[in-house]
């Protein structure tokens, strides 16, 4: 098996190569604005629609742009990763475009619409028990028995540097943003988006927001040390529930990260009802948690050039259909 986790940290030149990899393969997603979110808190709004990307997150860029990467020794044998969201989407599509045998974990709970998408997209899905059995040890060990190379969803210095290319591609086309709001689960998007703001050679400030229940990176940043929080934790943004940063992401949120907020699950519903009602995007729980935090305590955006990645839109319809009949 290949190192889990390459030494070569990620570097704001390794998201501008990310970004040229990329080119063609991930949609440049539009950005959208809002009057009605501008006049509200007096700032004006960027928004940045990964739910619009292909497999509706992000996630697609660091998956493709690690997978690009792998030996044809290591694309024979294909990839595997631990993932009941949109990571698996990810990766099932990332590898079937680079033509390798993808292997999905997932908790034998994670919704059938999930798994059936992840299939659906070519990658062979395997269950395991959350209450008795360890997703990483299973993992580790099928990796090893298949000469698998295992690509975790945030905690890779390729995956990072893919993710980046969001907030890169926003940056090149609204190049005074004074705050960029980005939600934070493992801590991928964030690092990324950290290294982007030092290759654009941008001066903006970088806010991380997380669930209330779930703030295992403000603590972390809080304390100088990586937090770790028990599961489960109750809320509604099921791509936050990360229970600690990995080293890779907690040395860049620390070093660059202007402050780490929270917000509620109200707030989170909130934002998704605005996104539809008055945007006209369907936008998940976790990929409203960065407008959800307009309102945060701490936060001044008054007059502000503000850019809000929106990570994601996967959401089943009955759920998403209660969220906005709440
Ligand atoms: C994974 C994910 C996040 C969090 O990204 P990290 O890299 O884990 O911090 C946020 N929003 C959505 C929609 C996601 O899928």
């Amino acid at each position: 098996m290949d190192a889990l986790f390459p030494i070569a940290p990620p570097s704001p030149a390794s998201v501008l190569q990310a970004a040229n990899r990329l080119k063609g393969l991930v949609h440049r997603t539009p950005i959208l604005r809002s009057t009605a979110a501008d006049e509200k808190y007096s700032a004006q709004f960027f928004f940045k629609c990964e739910n619009l990307q292909r497999t509706g997150s992000f996630k697609f860029r660091g998956a493709f742009n690690t997978l690009a990467q792998l030996s044809d020794a290591q694309r024979e044998r294909g990839v595997i990763t631990f993932s009941a969201g949109n990571h698996a989407q990810a990766l099932a599509l990332a590898a079937r475009l680079l033509d390798m045998p993808a292997l999905v974990l997932m908790p034998e709970t994670a919704p059938s619409s999930k798994m059936a998408a992840t299939r659906e997209y070519g990658a062979q899905v395997l269950t395991y028990d959350p209450m008795t059995e360890d997703r990483q040890a299973i993992c580790q060990r099928l990796a090893l028995e298949r000469g698998m190379t295992l690509v975790p969803p945030s905690e890779h210095p390729e995956v990072i540097a893919g993710q980046g290319t969001a907030a890169l591609e926003l940056l090149e086309d609204v190049p005074c943003l004074d705050i960029l709001l980005v939600p934070v689960g493992g801590g991928g998007l964030i690092a990324g988006s950290l290294l982007a703001v030092q290759a654009a050679n941008s001066n903006c400030r970088v806010v991380g927001v997380e669930p209330e229940h779930a703030n295992d990176a403000q603590q972390s940043l809080r304390t100088g040390q990586i937090v770790q929080i028990p599961l489960p934790r109750s809320t509604i943004a099921d791509g936050a529930q990360a229970q600690a940063l990995g080293p890779l992401a907690f040395g860049l949120i620390r070093k660059h990260v202007e402050d780490i907020v929270t917000t509620s699950d109200a707030s989170m519903v909130q934002a998704m009802r605005f996104f539809a009602e008055r945007m006209k995007q369907v936008v998940e729980p976790t990929g409203a948690l960065a407008f959800a935090a307009a309102n945060a305590a701490g936060l001044d955006l008054h007059g502000a050039r503000v850019g809000v990645l929106i990570s994601g839109g996967n959401v089943d319809l009955p759920r998403y259909a209660r969220f906005l009949a709440d």
